[in-house]
């Protein structure tokens, strides 16, 4: 009973924070202030845009955050990709929640045999692919520790003996044997959770159904993760403004200008405990079962492909900063900003152009990184 009135609790002030930002006064939302509106609004009449374009949009509740949906357009076209987007939000949900008893992963949770749909195949191998690539920082299989630490529900971390019980975990390779149309069940004693994927790829779907479109752009937010496709109805780069961890809800430490790409943040800021003076984050260490011992607050991950992006944004929250720099050098398909516990904003030199730090914010000194 009091969960429910603690999660009912989150939710409402999730979606009351999310006003906030469309009405211009939150954190990561792009076109906050007034004048950038008004800019907008004016070079929109300079231009003359076809009167038929229109800006429509919409917040809902879906994976256990806030997501809002705005799309430029033809009014009938943006208002029914709107409906089909936050159906198609829904519906990707119900396959992948850990706790949504019907779903694919709670079933599999459970023991049974599941024929897999594509969509849910390709989750799971690139899950499987992202495990061995972060080196285990990114471990699918992390749910016993998630369900132990219960974050958000939770009034005090677990024992020691209750963490070290679980570990070491059951390696997630067997997820690259998952086949679309394919009966698929899981080891003994192994259990799933996307929760660090799922969004992002819930974002690769939504965004590749507005791409089929003809809508000027879209920008999606779901939690943590953003994604934009096409261009503002200036015809100008989406902008996203990163915020500081240590902020109270409007302060931004930089802003991104982007077409067609995604961007996911993972932090120690948006859910943890507080227990006597200690704060323990969502994220956990695989291999220890406790949440990282990390020198970030937070990493944000800048990909054209939205599951790369949540899922590597939680493995190099869990790296620390000098291996997470020393992957991106390796990998070269990716951009991304870090913020330091030491009060340092480090962002990789691809985004040279498009990102412009907020200099003088909160104390942080700024630099770019190659
Ligand atoms: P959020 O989903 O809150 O935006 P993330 O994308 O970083 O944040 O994902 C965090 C979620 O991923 C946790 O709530 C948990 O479900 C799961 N998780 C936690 N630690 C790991 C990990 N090391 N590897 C994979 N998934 C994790
Ligand atoms: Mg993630």
């Amino acid at each position: 009973m009091q969960k429910n009135g603690q999660n009912e609790e989150r939710k409402s002030r999730l979606l009351a924070c999310a006003e906030q930002n469309r009405a211009g006064r939150g954190r990561l939302l792009p076109l906050r202030l007034a004048a950038a509106a008004v800019l907008a609004a004016a070079l929109l009449a300079l231009f003359g845009c076809s009167a038929k374009e229109t800006e429509v949009s919409e917040t809902f509740f879906v994976m256990d955050t806030v997501a809002s949906l705005r799309l430029i357009g033809d009014k009938e076209q943006a208002e029914s990709l709107l409906k089909q987007a936050a159906a198609l939000a829904q519906e990707l949900e119900t396959r992948w929640s850990r706790t949504l008893p019907d779903s694919s992963i709670y079933r599999l949770n459970d023991g049974e045999t599941v024929v897999l749909d594509e969509e849910t195949a390709a989750l799971l191998a690139q899950a499987a692919a992202l495990s061995v690539e972060t080196g285990g920082a990114f471990t699918p299989t992390v749910s016993p520790l998630v369900e132990l630490w219960n974050i958000g529900e939770a009034d005090s971390p677990p024992s020691r003996e209750e963490i070290a019980a679980l570990l070491p975990l059951p390696s997630p390779d067997f997820l690259a044997q998952a086949r679309a149309g394919q009966p698929f069940s899981l080891p003994e004693g192994c259990r799933l959770d996307l929760g660090g994927v799922a969004k992002g790829e819930a974002a690769n779907r939504i965004c590749a159904l507005l791409r089929e479109s003809s809508l000027r752009g879209a920008l999606l937010v779901l939690g943590g993760q953003v994604s934009c496709v096409g261009t503002r109805a200036d015809g100008e780069p989406w902008r996203i403004a990163l915020r500081d961890p240590d902020g109270q809800q409007g302060e931004t430490l930089a802003e991104l200008r982007l077409t067609d790409l995604h961007i996911a943040t993972s932090g120690d800021y948006e859910r943890y405990l507080e227990f006597e003076g200690v704060r323990y984050c969502h994220i956990l260490d695989p291999e220890t079962g406790w949440p990282p011992e990390t020198d970030l607050r937070s990493v944000t991950v800048v990909s054209s492909d939205g599951a790369r992006a949540d899922g590597l944004s939680t493995a190099l929250f869990v790296m620390g900063l000098e291996p997470s720099l020393a992957f991106w050098r390796e990998a070269g398909d990716f951009e991304a900003v870090f913020v330091t516990s030491d009060r340092r904003v480090i962002a990789t030199e691809g985004l040279a152009d498009c990102l412009s730090f907020s200099n003088g914010a909160g104390g942080y000194r700024f630099e770019f990184t190659s």
